[in-house]
């Protein structure tokens, strides 16, 4: 379940290395003239947007694992009900089959 990835993380995070790839820039600001080792400088503002989105998608694909795992729990709860429930039937099935043999042998 938690290996589930969202397509939007995995998009921003490929455009970031397209474009800093692409452009010789700094993988860890976005700007040009340096490299990320060392680099104090805080995000360009096109990285910035792009983390902040990509932010947003981690937050919204988190909410969706949780409601995944509800359901799932959920899912889980009925399957469990629906199996107990089965196999009372099948108990008071036999049990009724036993009492009605023992009286047919009794008559
Ligand atoms: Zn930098």
């Amino acid at each position: 379940m938690t290996n589930i990835t969202s397509g939007c993380i995995g998009a921003l995070t490929q455009i970031k290395t397209l474009v800093t790839g692409g452009g010789n820039l700094c993988r860890a600001c976005g700007a040009s003239g340096h490299f990320a080792h060392g680099c104090v400088q805080p995000p360009s503002p096109w990285l910035e947007s792009l983390l902040v989105l990509r932010e947003k998608a981690e937050a919204r694909h988190t909410k969706e694992l949780q409601r995944l795992a509800d359901i799932e729990r959920k899912a889980t709860a009925e399957l469990e009900r629906l199996e107990t429930e089965r196999l009372s039937r099948e108990r008071a099935e036999t049990e009724r089959a036993e009492t009605e043999r023992a009286e047919t042998e009794r008559a």
